[in-house]
């Protein structure tokens, strides 16, 4: 029996990577500086791991940006725009554009990986594609790890998994018809590979988790095959994970690699499948995936040697491996660091498990399957087995009164009085709003300024008081900015905010919050995701006092800015003690609350953010009815209990929305903001089939990156929006909220996004 880890986070224990490129990128530290700190983190991380002994440790897990930007560079998949530059610069500029006097090149995609809140930037792939290969990370990493006496097992984006994330940049091609130009490439570094010795090589073909046509899974058959005939003494282990086989089973198990690798947590039913199976073989070895990558819950030791038990009895012992159920790359780093953070109780702690704990979980696992009689072992096994006991009948946990009202919730309470179209006719007349009204998403740019005056703030460094006047002058400094530009509907900027879910989490009962729980986002942005014990509840009011403050200072309407309940609830660690959708619907009667108090609070326009919607969608098609029904009923929940002259706005980003546009239109949100510029406004052509019934402002302004949009292009961007929506529906704003752009670049991009709204009415009152 191996223990298996099928990577591990890279951002450092303490962001040390983040700190390190964005200071790279400012010019502070240079790149050869750049490569010690990285070189630091990748040991640091594998001896963590063969400290704790497992067997299976990866190389290649480690990324500047990210794993699928890094499969681009080394299978030479580089769009054309960035072939002048290379190294750093190119790696840097493919993952979020780049301009100077010499150079002006917009960032490739970025979405989200699978069903996680991780994004990748997606590889452009054209018709006449070319692959060349660049194995220097590969080889180098391994290498570096062998000399510290670790030999690693590497880690690579199998084929599918590379080519179906990825996409086509003209029409007219299948990137399918790639595979047969892709393969030579795999077959060059699974030989290089092997040339240096390597046992295992992890390839990792999460598409396996999703729904495959025919083409795609006779396309899965002929890799593998054609990876065995290459002969190499490389062991290739299979990864999916994120959910089951589903019924790329049957294929899965008829492909000639060495280890297929389960993920027991997302679908613990697969285990059984997968040994009763005719094609099964019980010459593979099958690694359990049993240790949570994911959550944070310590594992339930009881329920893991079950399957440990079950595989054993159509395997010799060798052939079951233990493994995380997929990368840790998803967990936070060390729960040890927690042991004086405020508000952890050592009772909760003692139900956690961070990726260091999920290690050792590995390594008493393994000692509980293959030595269960030692003494240690049994003492180990009580501990596990009294911590689930503790927690299962814990008092902070259960709140009846929440339990009490999420149990006499109504029709009624989902349902806004009027239909859209009546109130859209209120909403006018009380808001006075023009044509392609203007604003933003809600954050302004957070200057260290405010990081570090709400960070001594934290630490009791500084008073209530004087925080208080720093974050009122903050705000009022952005509102009059606002005003003076022109934009319609203002912000106050969420200056007192760290994170659009932390700070919201950190007011509600039910969560608790870590201090170095940091997980990565994408690129250097990291989230430290709230942890979700028990019952929610909101004891007050959370966003009333800023809101208010704001509204007070000038004429305009500023909206009221909250996070919804689905994004809560996907951007937090969730209990799994109860269905999630329990969960998130005390979470939208908390925000529910929270509306109210806004709406009597004389707050006339609400933006309830769901980011988050896309991503919580299951993998496979067979699940995502009952999902989006829940999730579309919990944001109707939080956004029913107003006015019908009190405008519901809500925000998505990050994801493709198309497939799920007619859920979106069931939110029935009076206004919906949504990303579309860096995708080319790709999200508009689903408005050619389908009608969006309110208004909606497809963003105009790509906030991932520092370049800024001039005033024709935005023009020809709400021009096009035009042609496909009713032009009395269409806002005009950015693409997200500003926190992480700076002050100079938002100026000007805001400036050219209020002329062009401007410019389109004048044209537009001009044709009339
Ligand atoms: N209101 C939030 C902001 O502007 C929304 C952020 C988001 O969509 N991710 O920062
Ligand atoms: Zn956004």
């Amino acid at each position: 029996m191996k223990s298996i880890v099928l990577g591990y986070p890279r951002i450092g224990e303490k962001r040390e990577l983040k700190k390190a490129i964005e200071s790279y990128w400012r010019k502070n530290t240079s790149e050869d500086n750049l490569k010690i700190i990285t070189k630091g983190l990748r040991e640091k991380a594998w001896k963590s791991q063969d400290n704790l002994g497992i067997d299976l440790i990866s190389s290649n897990d480690f990324s500047l940006y990210d794993q699928v930007l890094d499969m681009c560079i080394t299978l030479g998949c580089i769009p054309e725009r960035f072939k002048n530059l290379s190294g750093l610069d190119q790696y840097f500029a493919m993952a979020r554009g780049l301009q100077n006097e010499e150079v002006d090149v917009t960032a490739m995609e970025m979405t989200k990986w699978f069903d996680t809140n991780y994004h990748y930037i997606v590889p452009e792939i054209i018709k006449n594609q070319t692959f060349a290969l660049n194995s220097n990370k590969i080889i180098n990493e391994y290498k570096e790890a062998s000399a510290l006496g670790i030999k690693t097992k590497p880690v690579i984006i199998g084929p599918l998994t590379f080519l179906l994330l990825g996409k086509e940049k003209e029409s007219g091609f299948n990137r399918l018809e790639l595979l047969d130009q892709l393969l030579p490439i795999y077959k060059a570094l699974i030989n290089e590979i092997d040339s240096l010795g390597v046992e295992y090589l992890q390839i990792d073909e999460p598409i396996l988790a999703t729904d495959l046509s025919l083409d795609e899974q006779a396309a899965i058959t002929r890799t593998y095959e054609y990876f065995d005939e290459i002969n190499s003494g490389v062991k290739i282990i299979l990864a999916n994970y994120f959910d089951c086989y589903g019924n790329n089973l049957d294929l899965a198990l008829k492909l000639p690699v060495a280890v297929l690798h389960l993920d027991l947590v997302s679908c613990s039913l697969q285990l059984n499948d997968v040994l009763s199976h005719r094609s099964f073989n019980t010459t593979k070895t099958l690694s359990l995936g049993l240790v949570d990558g994911r959550n944070i819950w310590k594992n339930d030791f009881k329920k893991s040697l079950e399957f440990i038990q079950k595989a054993r009895q159509k395997l010799k012992i060798e052939s079951v491996w233990i493994g995380t159920s997929c990368s840790l790359l998803h967990s936070p780093y060390d729960l040890d660091l927690e042991k004086n953070t405020k508000g952890i109780n050592t009772t909760i702690i003692q139900w956690l498990a961070f990726s260091k704990q999920k290690l050792k979980e590995l390594g008493d696992l393994k000692k509980l399957a293959t030595d269960p009689n030692n003494d240690v072992s049994g003492h180990i096994y009580n501990e596990n087995i009294r911590a689930s006991q503790n927690k299962l009948e814990s008092k902070l946990i259960h709140n009846p009164t929440v339990k009490q009202r999420i149990q006499t919730l109504s029709f009624a309470d989902s349902e806004r009085n009027a239909r859209f179209s009546k109130r859209q006719l209120l909403q006018r007349k009380t808001l006075k709003l023009p044509l392609f009204p203007t604003t933003t998403i809600g954050s302004f740019p957070q200057t260290n300024a405010v990081r570090l005056t709400r960070a001594k703030f934290k630490k009791g460094e500084l008073s209530q008081e004087l925080y208080d006047e720093f974050i009122k002058k903050e705000t009022e400094e952005t509102i009059r900015f606002q005003e003076n530009i022109g934009l319609d509907v203002l912000v106050h900027g969420e200056f007192e905010r760290n994170d659009m879910v932390e700070y919201f989490g950190e007011q509600l009962d039910g969560f608790i919050f870590t201090k170095f729980g940091w997980v990565q986002s994408y690129g250097t942005r990291c989230v430290k995701p709230p942890i979700i014990f028990g019952d929610v509840s909101r004891p007050h009011a959370m966003t009333v006092k800023w809101s208010t403050f704001a509204q007070s200072i000038t004429e305009k309407p500023v909206k009221g800015m909250l996070t919804g309940p689905v994004t809560i609830l996907q951007w937090s660690f969730v209990r799994n003690d109860q269905p999630k959708a329990i969960t998130c619907n005390q979470i939208a009667l908390a925000i529910r609350d929270e509306v109210s108090d806004l709406e009597k609070a004389g707050i006339k326009i609400i933006q309830i953010d769901e980011p988050a919607i896309r991503e919580g969608l299951p993998l496979r098609n067979e699940d995502r009815k009952k999902y989006l029904d829940w999730a579309v009923k919990a944001f109707r929940i939080s956004a029913s209990g107003v006015a019908d002259d009190t405008q519901i706005h809500t925000h998505m980003c990050y994801s493709e929305f198309n497939d799920i546009i007619k859920s979106i239109a069931d939110m029935d949100a009076d206004v919906i903001t949504i990303e579309t510029s860096r995708s080319e406004m790709e999200l508009l052509s689903v408005f050619v089939d389908f009608k969006y019934p309110n208004e909606i402002g497809p963003g105009v302004y790509d906030i991932h990156s520092p370049r800024v949009p001039t005033q024709e292009e935005i023009e020809s961007l709400i021009e096009k929006a035009s042609k496909l929506l009713p032009q009395e529906n269409i806002w005009v704003n950015p693409d997200c909220g500003l926190k992480t752009r700076d002050w100079p670049e938002t100026k000007t991009a805001l400036v050219n996004l209020v002329h062009s709204a401007k410019n389109m009415r004048e044209k537009l009152a001009q044709s009339v």
